[in-house]
Parts: C-alpha cells; structure tokens; sequence
C-alpha cells in the first residue's frame, strides 16, 4: 500500500466524461489498496476564459479580486470529482486551497506555497477518505486567496507530495510523459524514460510548461518521486514496464555510458520580447544605468548582450517576457533620453530555442553544431547565452517550428528515447 498524489491538469478533467474517466481511474488505484490525495486544475479553457473576463471589466485588475476569481475553476472540479467518487462508494472530501491551509506569501497571481497544515489531511486518510484539492490556490497569512501562476497545480500536488511523504507524485496529462521536444511541434519527438530534475529544471525555465517549474524545484528540494502521465491511457501497474517518464536524481552510471544523446531535448518559449538601446555612452556604469530602473520595476531580465563600443558609443540589447515590454520600453526610453542615447527599439516577434543536456558538460562542440545547424536553414541568430547544460537562441517567431525541428534531427532526438 502506498500513499500517492495524482495531478489531473485541464484536458483531463475538460469534461463530465473525463471526470468520469478519472474517477474510474482512482478507483482502480483504491482496490489496490492505496491512499491517494487528488489534486485538480479547473476544466481546460476556463482558467483563460476567467482571465479574458477579468480583462473586459478592468484590463489591469486588482490582484486580489483577480486571485478570487481565478480559483473559482478549481472549485468546480473538486466537488465534480468528489461527487463522481462518492457514486462509486468511493468517500471523498473536496477541499479548497485555504481549508486545507495551503499557506503562500501575499504576492498575488504569483504566489509561493511557505507551509501546508498536514494533521487534517491525516485524520481524512485515516478515515479512508480520498482527499481531492483545488490545484493553483491558496491563502496568505491574513486569509486572502492567492494563486500560484499559471500551471500552478502541478506544484499544489509536489508540494503536498512533499507535506505527506508521499510515495509518488503522479502528474496526469495530454501526453504519456516528457518528450525529447513538445509533440505538437515535432510528432517524431520521443518519450523519455527518465530525465534528471537539473534537465527538467532547466526544460521547464526555459518554456516547456508540461511541469511549472517551481513544482520541478519543489520535487527536487524535497526528494519527491516525481512522474508525468497521460489520464487517457489505461492504468500500468507493471512494475517492469516503463511508465510515463520519472524525474530522477542522477541517470544510472550504466545508462549514461551507454547513452549517445548530448541533449535531451530541446525548449522553446514564444514569451519573450527584445529591446535595444542604441548609442549609449561607452562607460563605466552604463549597464547598471540601463538595467537598474527595469529591475527596480520587477521585471525580470533574461539575456543581455553589450556590443563592442565604437566611437565612444554601444548597443545593448537585453530580453524580458512579452508581457513586460511596453512598460520595459518606456522606462528604457527615458533612460535613453537621460543618458542621451540614440534610439530605443522593441521586437516582440521574437522566440528563444534552447538545447537540454546534461552530456554537454562532457563534451565540446555541441555549440557550433548548433550554429551551423541553423545557419543550413538560413536561421540568423539574434542572441545567444549558455550555461553549463544549456544552450538558448534568441530567432525571428517565423523560425520557431524550423528551428526547433531542424535541431532535433541534428541531434539525433528522432532515435533516441
Ligand atoms: P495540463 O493541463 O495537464 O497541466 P499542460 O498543457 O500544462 O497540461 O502540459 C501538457 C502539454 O505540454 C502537452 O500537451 C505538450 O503540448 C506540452 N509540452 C511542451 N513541451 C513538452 C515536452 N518536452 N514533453 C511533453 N509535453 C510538452
Ligand atoms: N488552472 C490553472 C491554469 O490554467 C492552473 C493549472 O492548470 O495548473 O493555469
Ligand atoms: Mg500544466
């Protein structure tokens, strides 16, 4: 007998059918005798549905209001589920985010889970119960409803995981498991097995959403067995049998020797915005003068690149998310008439691709295969930045799907698994 969190993100719950389906699914689980915690996202489409009505009241809406209204969908599925449980003589409890005490900071729409009350989630397992938790939600310290950013139940159900000690934590979803690059783009992509959290840490920042990456971080901080699924395929409960894809410490020495993948996938992120300033003062402090007052804004800046200067003068080009870039442009647009630059430039037609490896480290070369990759489909390259096991590019969004294609048959990613 174990104890195990299940995820069920949007598409498996998206309909009285798939809610269902899941239920059935959880009653399997339960005849073998395990304890199971539930955690839910709203139905698909309705989180987006709730923000485009926000946005039609008050295009920059008060973020309490907005944490309230958005953690409405995840009400809907708890008590949906519970009821389609208790059908089947399953007992089953719904909570919210705040009844069962998820506690979070107060930073609204953003918020990161501090502490999760565990004596009452005992005392419903003990009775038998099947738990099934709101995904997404919580509450901070003076009771405000909070969520998490989007994608965030998938981090509700680590962190649980992690509260409980649980044996597993199951991320149910659309695929069975974490490919090599997302499906919908390349169709040959392949599953993988297993992939390291510094891997599906790095996947997850750098734009592959089918893990928010807190909850990668939370998994790997807390030592829970992580495992992404599809909810549309039947229950495996062969232990021999490899099953959606595990997050793991360390790949096995034996398989790392045998493997011959450098990357295990490639990431893309269609949220990203440039901006240039042009003919800034070539001097000491200019990067500061530049990036200071985007920081001081909370906006989160990416890549940065400082051109060699000329003539006294320089380019600077950095990169924040989509979202950000019309206020980014008027800050950086005063900095330039303080500083006396010439010209301030936004581009938000522009996508970042990125390579996944932990073979990297081992290896040289891998940069310049990717280069010339994407040089032989005429791809010109915006920007680049590297880290120990990753390699990003910033291209025109026209190259996304051909970029992201051509460098997973360059690196073989069709063959491998
Ligand atoms: P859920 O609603 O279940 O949380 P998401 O839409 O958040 O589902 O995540 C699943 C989706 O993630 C898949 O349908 C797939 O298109 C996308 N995805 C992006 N990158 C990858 C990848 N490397 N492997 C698998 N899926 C990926
Ligand atoms: N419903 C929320 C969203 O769409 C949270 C989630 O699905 O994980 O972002
Ligand atoms: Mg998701």
């Amino acid at each position: 007998m174990a104890l195990i969190v299940q995820k069920f993100g949007g598409t498996s719950i998206g309909t009285a059918e798939r809610i269902e389906s899941v239920a059935d699914r959880i009653a399997l689980f339960r005849d073998r005798g395990d304890d199971i915690v539930v955690v839910v996202s709203a139905m698909s489409g309705e989180t987006n549905r709730l923000v485009a009505l926000a946005q039609s009241i008050d295009e920059n809406p008060n973020e309490r209001e907005y944490d309230v209204l958005l953690a409405t969908g995840e009400q809907v599925t708890i008590a949906l589920l519970s009821m389609a449980l208790n059908k089947r003589g399953i007992a089953a409890r719904s909570y919210t985010g705040s009844q069962v005490h998820i506690l979070t900071d107060s930073a609204h729409n953003k918020a990161r889970i501090l502490d999760i009350e565990e004596k009452n989630l005992r005392t419903d397992l003990d009775k038998g119960r099947v738990i099934v938790v709101a995904g997404f939600q919580g509450v901070d310290e003076s009771g405000n409803i909070t969520t998490l950013g989007r994608g965030g139940s998938d981090t509700t159900a680590v962190a649980l995981a992690a509260a409980l000690k649980a044996d597993e934590c199951q991320i149910y979803t659309d695929v069975d498991g974490v490919y090599t690059t997302d499906p919908r783009v390349v169709p040959e992509a392949q599953r993988l097995d297993k992939i390291t959290f510094e891997e599906m840490l790095e996947m997850a920042s750098l734009g592959s959403k089918v893990l928010q990456i807190r909850a990668v971080e939370f998994a790997g901080k807390y030592n829970v067995p992580l495992r992404v699924l599809s909810s549309f395929d039947e229950p495996n409960f062969k232990d021999d049998e490899p099953n959606g894809t595990l997050i793991t410490f360390e790949k096995d020495e034996k398989e790392s020797e045998m493997e011959q993948a450098l990357i295990s996938g490639i990431a893309f992120n269609r949220d990203e915005a440039k901006l240039t300033i042009l003919g800034v003062p070539d001097e000491p402090g200019v990067a500061y003068k530049i990036l200071g007052p985007i920081g001081d804004n909370n906006i989160e800046i990416d890549m940065i690149i400082q051109n060699i200067g000329a003539d006294g003068t320089t380019d600077f080009t950095f990169t924040v998310h989509r979202n950000d870039l019309s206020v980014a442009k008027e800050i950086l647009t005063n900095t330039a008439n303080e500083l006396g630059a010439r010209e301030v430039i936004g581009d938000d037609k522009i996508v970042k691709i990125s390579i996944v490896g932990v073979g990297m480290r081992s290896h040289a070369g891998i940069a310049s295969q990717m280069f010339k990759a994407l040089a032989d489909e005429g791809i010109n390259i915006n920007m680049i930045s590297t880290s120990e096991i990753k390699i990003s590019v910033v291209v025109d969004e026209k190259y996304l799907e051909l970029g992201v294609r051509t460098l997973h048959s360059a690196f073989g990613l069709e063959q491998s698994s």
